[in-house]
């Protein structure tokens, strides 16, 4: 006898419109207030990573290019750095209003060139955007607080790359204090999301930022590479991986160009046996399959304590088979498609190493689009700390259950990695929480939730995860020379 509880309620399409979306076919470099061609007069597409069809042409710029971008700022530094701070926070309100304007294009522009789901770029990354934009305005004129009641100043001119999995909020989180403190700044977008920085140029424009104030250089590794080396650079700020942070760091060292590097991460999300379970489980969910676990930060080590493993991991697989994985642009849509076919790649071969060092492989059954890149989300049990996909990065919707008995035990393998971004602590007991947060080698620790996410609060990692911080008073840090 089939009972009601039984029934499967299917959702009725629910797919966002992108008729008001007005892109350009073309995008030139954004360069002392304008865009202009490239000096090679290289352009290539811009795809969807849910359909792979292309979306725009943009330009790729070469050291000729970088170089006059770097010009162009130079010259627009002092004036910029010598505005009084409550004129540059004007700005900075406005460049926060207008992304507040054009939210809803900014989101499906945000969907379609990088492939997250709607409900997270309109909800989560757009609005976090202008925050960034709003909460650094209002330092613009008491800059000194930040620093202890120091007298500051501007560094000049900085270089910030960016990743393609948060790429207009990373672009705040860089551009916002760096304005804020008097600097101008030269941003690299990553190649497969360039769209939403060079819709921000356009808001600059609107704004009527001085020129020069802002550059947008889109292009590959090369561009980035090439600002790294640029003269007249005084400070590099770099998001993305390990590897390429390390080269970066070896390429400045010995110089004076100050660097801060926001890099990789293998996050213990880890759950006690006093937890709230239900809620834990959705903290799990929302720790590896938000943006399809491309996140620095993402809860992709799940530690759960012994005496609760077998509930939390028949919850967590109940709970896994409702996400709904498909068209990014679908309100509905949980998990979005994979990034590049690169990223897709890294993450199957990673799970093909799980799968052949003995861990025991669950991937949800849904039903996947025939063009794009996807990937189900997946769940790996009976996984040692002393795997792969225990250990690697794998930015996808992967994630490694791992197991322990005392809470000494749980403090020492959230610890056992090269990285230390971030971590979750799920318990119901305060004492517990703090005890083991102050243990955790990691420069954010939840407590009973997960990437949260809030312009007055630091972020930065301890280890291979980096150094500097960003956000909040302790993002003002890195760009201000302390004087006196
Ligand atoms: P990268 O580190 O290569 O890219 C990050 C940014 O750096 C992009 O703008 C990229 O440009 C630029 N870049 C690439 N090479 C250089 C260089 N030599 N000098 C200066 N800038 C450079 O990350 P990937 O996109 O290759 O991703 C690889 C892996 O890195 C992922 O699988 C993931 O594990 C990790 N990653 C971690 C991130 C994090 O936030 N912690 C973010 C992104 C990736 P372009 O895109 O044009 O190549």
């Amino acid at each position: 006898m089939s009972i009601r509880t039984s029934v499967v309620w299917d959702y009725a399409p629910a797919p966002e419109s992108a008729d008001h979306v007005r892109l350009r076919d073309r995008y030139g470099l954004f360069i002392d207030g304008d865009f202009r061609d490239p000096v090679a007069g290289t352009y290539e597409p811009t795809i969807n990573p849910a359909t792979e069809e292309p979306i725009a042409e943009v330009a790729y710029a070469g050291p000729d290019d970088v170089s006059a971008a770097v010009e162009a700022a130079y010259a627009a530094q002092p004036k910029w750095g010598a505005l009084p701070g409550l004129e540059r926070g004007k700005y900075l309100y406005r460049i926060a209003r207008l992304i507040q304007e054009r939210a809803r294009e900014l989101a499906v522009v945000e969907t379609i060139d990088g492939g997250k789901p709607l409900r997270e770029s309109r909800d989560v990354d757009i609005p976090l955007a202008a925050s960034h934009f709003f909460h650094y305005a209002g330092w613009a004129d008491k800059l000194r607080y930040g620093v202890n009641a120091r007298e500051v100043a501007p560094l000049g001119v900085v270089g910030q790359i960016v990743p393609w999995n948060f790429p207009l909020l990373m672009a705040a989180w860089k551009l916002a204090p760096a304005l804020a403190c008097g600097n101008v700044a030269i941003l690299k977008p990553a190649e497969t999301t360039p769209l939403t920085a060079l819709l921000l140029a356009e808001i600059c424009q609107e704004a009527e930022l001085p020129p020069g104030v802002v550059s947008i250089l889109t292009g590959n590794g090369d561009t980035g590479s090439a600002l790294v080396r640029s003269n007249k650079i005084k400070k590099i700020a770099f998001t993305g991986s390990t590897a390429v942070g390390r080269e970066i760091q070896a390429a400045l060292a010995g110089t004076d160009v100050r660097l801060t590097l926001e890099l990789g991460g293998k996050s213990a999300n880890i759950v006690f046996e006093d937890a709230a379970l239900d809620q834990a489980v959705e903290g799990i969910v929302n720790g590896i399959f938000f943006n399809q676990g491309h996140v620095c930060c993402a809860g992709s080590r799940l530690l759960i304590q012994e005496s609760v493993r077998d509930e939390v991991i028949a919850k967590l697989w109940q709970r896994m088979r409702r996400l709904r994985v498909g068209d990014p642009l679908d309100k509905n849509t949980d998990v979005g498609a994979i990034n590049s076919a690169e990223q897709l790649s890294r993450i199957e071969a990673l799970v093909v190493a799980g799968e052949e060092e003995g861990a025991t492989r669950q991937s949800i059954e849904c039903e996947l689009p025939e063009r794009g890149y996807w990937f189900a989300p997946t769940l790996f049990t009976d996984v040692s700390p002393a795997h792969r996909i225990a250990v690697e990065e794998i930015f996808g919707p992967v994630v490694s259950v791992l197991t322990f008995r005392t809470q000494a035990e749980a403090i020492e393998k959230a610890n056992n990695s090269r990285y230390g971004l971030a971590a979750g602590i799920w318990t119901d007991k305060g004492a517990k929480a703090f005890e083991v947060a102050s243990a955790l080698q990691a420069g954010v620790v939840w407590q009973n939730t997960y990437n949260h996410f809030d312009p007055t609060a630091a972020f930065g990692g301890y280890k291979e995860s980096g150094f500097g911080r960003e956000g909040g008073p302790a993002g003002l840090r890195p760009y201000l020379e302390v004087v006196r």
